[in-house]
């Protein structure tokens, strides 16, 4: 990927799309396509076809997909399924067909069994069963890796499917019931803190354990990754083997991307209340869902190739309480 490279980010108006479009622009990249949800409805696949005819563009980040917190997750499987699978399936397709170069297919570590030991290795892929409350997300995005892998296998492409710990950032969603933990917290701690309310209620038990990765790092991993070399990257791609060898049906085209240290949401709760300045009560709403106990992602595969976050907790959630004051 070079800097007259043509590169269109699927989803730039999303977290992670806004933040790859910012690290681009950065760069230097300055043939960037983009087109917004009214201009093209990614899980319409004439529209999507008749799209990459006409750019065709060399480089791919598929950042666009249906995404929520636990509670959006649960009250719209529905959408959550057939949305990605539409979107994922019209651009993989047109991708090949257009012979994009490479392609970044970006999911979510809730791809993962809900049992599975910790840190997750890629290897843990269907390993077990999933967490009920997202299972429909991340059984469409478990397509999505297997369709990357099937299209790498059947056609040459390549195809490398990331999947980040729990974003935030910038640009994310308050929505009061959609949103994931960070937004909502940050916005019902400011809520709190504004009209003087001496307690705020937090969903589930503040038991489970997350990893949180601030979103503009998550668009460095991702630059990163597409810049490797032709060797690094083919690796990620065939990382028990290359394309002809039986043994490379073993191994998805996967690699986490994360901080590899997470903290229980009471401990969140405690370092969003610092953020925001509210020093009122908490209170645990034990009806609403916990999800998976824990999800922390084993990162040693991208620290090895020589990436690390730049951003930590504290200084995140800082940047992103001020986005939410200028909102
Ligand atoms: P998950 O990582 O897929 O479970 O996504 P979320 O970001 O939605 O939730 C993370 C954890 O935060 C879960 O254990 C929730 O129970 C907990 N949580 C606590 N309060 C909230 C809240 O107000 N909104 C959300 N989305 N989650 C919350």
């Amino acid at each position: 990927m070079n800097l007259q490279s043509k590169i269109y980010i699927a989803g730039h108006c999303g977290l992670v799309g806004s933040a790859l479009l910012r690290a681009l622009g950065t760069y230097g990249f300055s043939h960037l396509v983009t087109r917004s949800h009214a201009e093209l409805d990614l899980t319409d696949q004439t529209a999507t076809e008749a799209f990459f005819a006409q750019e065709k563009p060399d480089y791919v980040f598929l950042a666009a997909a249906r995404v929520g917190g636990i509670l959006a997750n649960n009250t719209y499987p529905a959408d959550f399924i057939r949305d990605n699978l539409a979107i994922q399936t019209n651009v993989l397709h047109s991708a090949w067909r257009h012979r994009v170069r490479r392609l970044l297919f970006l999911g979510s570590s809730c791809i993962y069994p809900k049992l599975a030991p910790q840190p997750l290795k890629e290897e843990y892929l269907l390993t077990g069963p999933l967490e009920p409350t997202n299972r429909p997300y991340a059984l469409a995005k478990i397509a999505g890796i297997e369709m990357c892998w099937s299209y790498n296998r059947q056609h040459g492409t390549r195809y490398l499917a990331a999947m980040p710990a729990n974003v935030y950032g910038p640009g994310d969603n308050y929505h009061p019931q959609d949103s994931h933990v960070i937004p909502a917290l940050l916005r019902r701690f400011h809520d709190a803190t504004q009209r003087g309310d001496t307690s705020v209620t937090v969903w589930g038990t503040g038991t489970p354990r997350r990893e949180f990765l601030y979103s503009d790092d998550v668009a460095d991993a991702c630059l990163y990754l597409m810049r490797l070399a032709d060797a690094d990257f083919d690796r990620l791609l065939w990382p028990a083997g290359d394309a002809d060898d039986s043994s490379a049906l073993n191994l998805a085209p996967l690699i986490n991307i994360g901080v590899g240290q997470d903290l229980t949401i009471r401990e969140l709760v405690e370092l969003v209340g610092q953020t925001v300045g509210y020093t009122g009560e908490v209170q645990y709403d034990t009806s609403k869902p916990d999800g998976t106990p824990r999800k922390l992602l084993d990162v040693s595969r991208l620290n090895a190739l020589g990436w690390a976050p730049r951003t930590n907790l504290p200084t995140g959630l800082a940047t992103a309480y001020r986005d939410l004051l200028a909102d």
